[in-house]
């Protein structure tokens, strides 16, 4: 037994997956392990001064390296390959040396670190593992997305060699067929809720999308780690884990992180706590939140839909609108929901919230969402029904989950029209139903993370896991 362990846990540096690796990296910290968070340089900046900047414990630890980005770069959703290459070019070589310093015995002990013993790195950087290998220091690949959508994508090589990718041309590419190969999801999945990337036709010059070459490719790269760690739980989605272990050397179904790791907020934007005070003064179980994740843009129009929508489903709604989600100005967004609500109460407006509070709010009667994993796990825990406004990524394959697996919400894919807005809304508002749905979903994900329960029991062997020497 090394009881020394010390991890070195690098997230995709992105909000989404900020959050998660946090909680997991204080989980941790808090079973007894060392951590070292590696952030980028550019986050860490934008993080100083965030309660997260400052240890939750003393077995935790920031260290960054450089993304190769200047600091005014947008790092938007549509640049996420440049940021993937960016990173290639650049953060490998800080990360190694960083690594290999860390991870030797001369080193050991600084500040009361004892050498790094593992990697936990986000699935999405492969080189990371790789780099990881090469120095004898084991690793462990994390995806903070869901298994349903983790099994998608490994199932792609096989959707293609049968023909059901790339979808047919012409006719709409029949997005409503069933899609047949990915297992496990027999009788609900539909074109449509697979990753939007795998959408492109079979006339279309390339077949295969590169953004979803990219993701399968480090899917099944994911293979080569000592072992996979998803967020999470196996009563959510017991099917899927079942299909990937085979695939794996090793699975742990650890979360809901947030729900059993608590942290302090790693939030890259400052949090709007005003909208707290806010939902104090409404009723129970009125408000419509909303929020589309830190990625999402949608354009003008659409945000008009939306707004619509949400005005003539009669009810309060807090809107996170980050400053670069919509295609106009943020003056022009406040001036439209001040318009369109007669400047009254009706709604609120921030820039980013602290969502978790949010959710907990005995005010929210439901999440509209993209439908990320993070917010989708969030709301799942605190039993708010959700309406899926899914924009990429895991999200199409969430939201199917939430609307036709876990009956917890309802899924708007691909239509945002404000009368689909306002009807989905009052539906999820006031089905009891969906309530009830929600509230077992809850109470189910709330037995595996107690003591005892699947995700509880699975973190104690990850742990167990790491500490073992040479894994
Ligand atoms: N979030 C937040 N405040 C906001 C909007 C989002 O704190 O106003 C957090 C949310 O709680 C979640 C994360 O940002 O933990 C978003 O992750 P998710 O996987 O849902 O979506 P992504 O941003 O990756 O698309």
């Amino acid at each position: 037994m090394a009881a020394a362990a010390h991890v070195l846990v690098l997230p995709w540096p992105l909000q989404g997956h900020i959050n998660c690796m946090l909680y997991f990296a204080t989980g941790l910290a808090g079973a007894g392990v060392h951590v070292t968070f590696l952030h980028t340089e550019h986050n860490l900046r934008r993080l100083a001064g965030a309660p997260s900047s400052a240890a939750a414990s003393p077995r935790l630890r920031f260290l960054s390296v450089p993304d190769g980005l200047p600091d005014d770069h947008p790092r938007s959703v549509d640049s996420l390959l440049e940021l993937a290459a960016s990173m290639l070019a650049t953060s490998t070589g800080a990360y190694r040396s960083l690594l290999s310093s860390l991870s030797s015995a001369s080193d050991a002990v600084v500040g009361g670190f004892p050498p790094v013993t593992c990697v936990v790195a986000d699935g999405l950087m492969a080189w990371a593992i790789d780099i990881a290998e090469e120095l004898g220091v084991p690793s462990l690949a994390f995806r903070t997305a869901s298994a349903c959508s983790f099994l998608a994508y490994l199932s792609v090589p096989d959707l293609l060699e049968s023909g059901e990718l790339p979808f047919p041309a012409g006719g709409g590419g029949g997005l409503d067929e069933p899609v047949r190969g990915v297992p496990g999801t027999e009788g609900f999945l539909r074109r449509r809720d697979l990753p939007i990337q795998c959408r492109r036709r079979r006339s279309d010059s390339d077949d295969v999308d590169p953004m979803l070459r990219t993701l399968v490719d480090l899917t099944v790269q994911s293979r080569k780690a000592r072992a996979l760690i998803l967020n999470t739980a196996a009563s959510l989605e017991h099917a899927a884990l079942a299909h990937i272990a085979p695939h794996m050397r090793d699975v742990f179904a650890i979360g809901p992180l947030h729900a059993m790791h608590p942290t302090p907020s790693g939030s890259l934007w400052r949090e709007d706590d005003g909208c707290m005070a806010w939902l104090d003064a409404q009723a129970d179980m009125s408000v419509v939140y909303v929020s589309l994740g830190s990625l999402a843009v949608i354009s003008h129009e659409q945000f008009a839909e939306f707004l619509s929508g949400l005005v003539a489903a009669g009810y309060p709604f807090l809107w996170v609108l980050r400053p670069d989600m919509v295609g106009v100005s943020q003056a022009t967004v406040l001036q439209e929901v001040a318009r369109a609500t007669g400047n009254g109460e009706q709604a609120r407006v921030v820039a980013w919230a602290p969502q978790r509070d949010v959710l907990r709010h005995r005010a929210v009667g439901c999440f509209l969402t993209h439908a990320g994993w993070n917010s989708t796990l969030e709301a799942v825990v605190e039993g708010v029904p959700m309406v899926c406004w899914p924009f990429f990524a895991d999200q199409q394959i969430n939201s199917r989950f939430v609307g036709a697996v876990w009956r917890n919400g309802l899924d708007m894919k691909d239509v945002c029209e404000r009368e689909a807005v306002e009807r989905t809304v009052r539906e999820a508002m006031e089905s009891d139903e969906i309530r009830r749905s929600a509230e077992a979903l809850a109470q189910q994900v709330k037995r595996d993370i107690a003591a005892g329960g699947s995700s509880a029991t699975e973190f104690q062997r990850l742990v167990g896991f790491i500490r073992e020497p040479g894994i």
